[in-house]
């Protein structure tokens, strides 16, 4: 049975202030109601102003996405009423919309279609605060710029949408025009359906993780209908994401519903060609474009440069080291090893106090055999938990490698207090190396190199016969 599945996804655009007003976008740490005027309040007489920061951003967005941009575009409002929307409609694009056609390659090499890309204002928030009667509503994200972009229905599993989705985040993020570390920053509407079925439109998404599970959820859902013979009915359902389940939901509203009609207040905005271009040029390099290059220049796998690549911050994080010292190193080290750490950990690299400096020093130290491998691990786990320089760290907890003089000289004590395990290994036994290898290593605190142990040790052994 074949799956079809179309996304349109929100997010908000980072510009310092609201899409037609001058207040702050930056609520997520005010008291309610702090960032408005009677403009994003809808209060009457009011005149809304489109904030050109924000049309740059849709442009750049419409670009990277190998979008067509309009010449001229218009606003239109949306009109529903819900507490959250003062003005009792949303100033949104309709058939005029800032970009078209655009494509979206995810990481299986299937190429998603870009249908359209808009720009709007976010509505404010309503809050039901639990055991109260009442609800509140906080205006302050009310008109903080959105970008909706609509896809094709091309997707046909929840793997494929939770990539795409990953894939948008990665490309706005490289554009530095949005956040996805922030609370809902990014939502999405996933349409979905399975060939015979009407068509669910399933709201309130609010990560890509959320919109895997919310689409195996439907498929589970629409399946068993089916196999019950019974009717897949064309509706709007929502999210419960601590729950994973969606549910019917009583919005009916069809699109003539909303009798959009052109704002009167806000006139046609016009695109020219220069600016097009200007905008253009000054596009940075995108994560695909980035990924081959570390492929071509550093010599990396291709899993390695996509993991490296997934954020900018990682990417330039492994650039300025690479650079310094040996790049395919720095790759497995920041790849495997770090990210493994930080995974384990459920940070991400920006909020951990490892620096570029430290991991430097780390595989300086590594590669001049000051320290052991298992000592670089070491190493890296005190930065991360104790936020200690690893200088320190390899001082305090006396990580620095030892000779092979020395080692030679332990190993020689070691066999000679093991008169059992030299008849072990006379009578064949590799076990007993690998003993004798231990006992080494415990001396010296994991300091001795396993590998250049056990070559010592064998040889002392065959010396002895
Ligand atoms: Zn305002």
């Amino acid at each position: 049975m074949d799956i079809v599945i179309g996304l349109e996804v929100h997010i908000q655009l980072q510009t310092n202030t609201k899409l037609f007003c001058g207040c702050s976008t930056n609520y997520r740490d005010s008291k309610p109601n702090k960032h408005t005027c009677p403009i994003c309040l809808g209060l009457p007489g009011s005149l809304p102003k489109l904030n050109q920061k924000a049309l740059e951003y849709g442009i750049k967005a419409g670009l990277a996405l190998d979008c067509n941009i309009a010449d001229s575009m218009q606003f239109h409002r949306k009109n529903y009423f819900y507490p959250d929307l003062p003005k009792g409609f949303q100033i949104s694009q309709y058939d005029s919309p800032l970009a078209t056609e655009g494509t979206v390659e995810l990481s299986n090499g299937k190429k998603i279609e870009i249908r359209r890309i808009h720009l709007e204002e976010d509505p404010g928030r309503l809050e039901h605060p639990a055991g109260k009667k009442q609800s509140y509503v906080d205006y302050n994200r009310s008109g903080v710029p959105l970008l909706e972009i609509v896809t094709e229905p091309d997707m046909s599993s929840p793997q494929e949408a939770r990539d795409f989705l990953r894939k948008i985040r990665e490309i706005m993020e490289y554009l530095k025009i949005f956040d996805g570390g922030l609370e809902g920053s990014l939502r999405c509407d996933a349409n979905i359906s399975i060939e015979g079925g009407g068509r669910a439109e399933v709201k309130n998404i609010s990560s890509y993780k959320g919109a895997e599970k919310a689409l195996n959820y439907e498929i589970t859902r629409q399946k068993n209908l089916m196999r019950r013979g019974k009717e897949v009915k064309r509706e709007t359902r929502h999210f419960n994401e601590e729950q994973g389940i969606t549910k019917p939901s009583r919005e009916k509203e069809e699109e003539h519903d909303y009798r959009y009609f052109p704002e009167p207040d806000l006139p046609r905005v016009t695109i020219s060609k220069e600016k097009i271009k200007e905008i253009e040029e000054s596009l940075p390099e995108l994560p695909d474009e980035k990924r081959d290059r570390f492929q071509k220049e550093y010599g990396l796998s291709q899993d390695q440069a996509e993991s490296l690549t997934t954020s900018l911050f990682l990417a330039d994080f492994y650039e300025e080291i690479a650079c310094q010292i040996d790049p395919e190193l720095t790759a497995t080290w920041v790849a495997d090893t770090l990210k493994g750490e930080l995974s384990y950990r459920g940070i991400n690299l920006k909020e951990s106090n490892i620096e570029k400096e430290d991991l430097l020093f780390i595989l300086r130290y590594l590669k001049e055999d000051e320290i052991t491998e298992k000592g670089a691990i070491k190493v890296m786990r005190s930065t991360l938990d104790e936020n200690k320089k690893p200088e320190k760290i390899i001082e305090e907890e006396n990580l620095r490698s030892i000779s092979l003089d020395e080692i030679s000289e332990i190993a020689k004590r070691v066999i000679k207090e093991n008169p059992e395990a030299i008849e072990d290994y006379r009578q064949g036994k590799e076990k007993a190396v690998n003993y004798l290898v231990g006992q080494v290593m415990k001396e010296t605190n994991g300091r001795a190199d396993p590998g250049e142990t056990n070559k010592l040790i064998q040889k002392q052994l065959e010396e002895i016969d």
